[in-house]
């Protein structure tokens, strides 16, 4: 029998917000010593009242339009209730029934090469919660909490599980990353932690359109690489198990990467009972039709929308837009590297290219310097193309024994004719192509 993967992604990213959710506390926190960036709202200690972080509401509200999600007019934060050393208010604020965003999609691309539109339950905003470190203190095993990541907002996206392969996973989590990006409402880095993803995995009958009726949610992953991973892995474990008529454990798995393997973290956790409540201390928010429009107008082009205008305008191959567009600063360098040079003989597709295949650094390097230098390199090869006839003419005229050699049908005479050309000339040239400058002139002699 074969089976057919069915995956849908939760993904976590914390959003880039000069301060943190519920208080004032920074939330630039990464790299920092441990709980200097707390006060008693983000340590949840008793009587303390959140006030919402208007900034990081706009920017999931943005980023449910950018993932073509339904305007919002009204919503609130709700409790979710669990008890975790992390979490030392014993509840975390997110949301519930009211989320920011919600049914919305984002267009991926299938190994194919065909688009499929991955259709995104909600998106919502809660806030991060510490982070626990296990390490051994005086020879004693013990768990550090730091709280510096207590309270930074977070957005969690939840997609359908409409995803059929590891490598429908990858591309998702990649544009998902990349929307963030261009929005500037976080750097998603994953090694960092500003971006996790969780995939949802199971297994149905290759054709079917059932859901199966299981499970399992892999986490601790960091890379794209890694998320790959971990799914692949999946399908052939669940396969396994399928195939002895068995179902898979819905469980929680964590992925161990020096063993490429995923492992058992919890267990059966079928009936998650969170008693989610309106959080009592933050008003719900009713938002103008004025209030969303004004900040759709302040969504930037997206990356789908630069990757199509840069075919269209720019005749690019798809690969290389892809590549273009695919950090915004790039694609804007190149933009305005196009528009200095034109006048100046350049093409596009050398512009591309260049971008592409040499290490340009688009942040310290100005748009008019990179056309100057190729106009240079132009004019040099320019050059170099007359001064090989030049020379090689005269390294024919010095050595007339070698050519008499190459005319009786000495053909290694021509390598060392090739070899004396190489050492007269000042600018690199692939010996291939002396050689070939010395055959036809040579040629064009006889002739004459
Ligand atoms: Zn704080
Ligand atoms: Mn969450």
């Amino acid at each position: 029998m074969t089976y057919e993967p069915v995956v849908g992604l939760e993904v976590h990213i914390e959003l880039s917000t000069k301060s943190k959710m519920f208080c004032s506390c920074s939330a630039d926190y990464f790299g920092k010593e441990p709980n200097t960036h707390t006060c008693p709202i983000c340590l949840g200690l008793p009587g303390a009242l959140p006030k919402a972080n208007i900034e990081s509401i706009k920017f999931v509200q943005k980023l449910g339009m950018a993932l073509n999600c339904k305007a919002q007019l009204s919503s609130k934060f709700d409790r979710k209730n669990y008890f975790y050393p992390d979490l030392p208010k014993g509840f975390q604020i997110s949301q519930y029934d009211l989320p920011f965003a919600k049914s919305g999609y984002l267009e991926i691309e299938t190994e194919n090469a065909n688009r499929k539109k991955i259709r995104i339950t909600r998106a919502h905003l809660e806030e991060d919660t510490g982070k626990l470190t296990h390490a051994a203190v005086d020879g004693r095993r013990v768990t550090l909490i730091d709280f510096n990541r207590s309270g930074v907002p977070l957005v969690e996206i939840v997609s359908e599980p409409d995803m059929n392969s590891s490598f429908e996973v990858k591309d998702y989590a990649q544009k998902l990353q990349q929307i963030a990006r261009y929005l500037e409402i976080s750097d998603a880095d994953m090694e960092k932690g500003s971006m996790r993803i969780e995939p949802n995995v199971s297994l149905r009958q290759k054709g079917s359109k059932v859901l199966p009726n299981y499970k399992v949610e892999l986490k601790n992953i960091n890379s794209f690489k890694f998320a790959r991973a971990a799914v692949e892995y999946e399908i052939g474990r669940q396969t396994k198990i399928l195939e002895k008529g068995k179902i898979p454990d819905l469980e929680t798995r964590g992925w161990n990467e020096a063993k490429k393997e995923t492992y058992s973290q919890r267990g059966k956790e079928l009936a998650h009972d969170y008693r989610y409540f309106p959080e009592p201390d933050l008003a719900p928010f009713i938002f103008k039709a004025q209030e969303i429009a004004t900040l759709k107008s302040q969504v930037p082009e997206l990356p789908g929308q630069k990757f199509a205008r840069f075919t269209q305008t720019y005749q690019l191959t798809p690969y290389d837009a892809q590549i273009l567009t695919r950090d915004v600063n790039v694609a804007q360098f190149f933009e305005e590297t196009v528009k200095i040079a034109t006048g100046h003989g350049l093409s596009t597709k050398e512009i591309a290219n260049t971008l592409i295949n040499k290490n340009v650094q688009v942040n310290s390097t100005l748009p008019a310097q990179l056309v100057k230098s190729l106009v240079q390199s132009k004019a040099k090869a320019k050059i170099s193309n007359e001064e090989l006839t030049a020379t090689v003419s005269l390294v024919l005229k010095e050595n007339p024994g070698a050519v008499s050699d190459f005319n009786r049908g000495k053909e290694t005479a021509i390598m060392f004719l090739t070899g004396q050309t190489l050492r007269k000339l000042k600018v690199p040239v692939h010996p291939r192509e002396v050689t070939e400058k010395i055959k036809n002139i040579l040629a064009s002699k006889s002739q004459g």
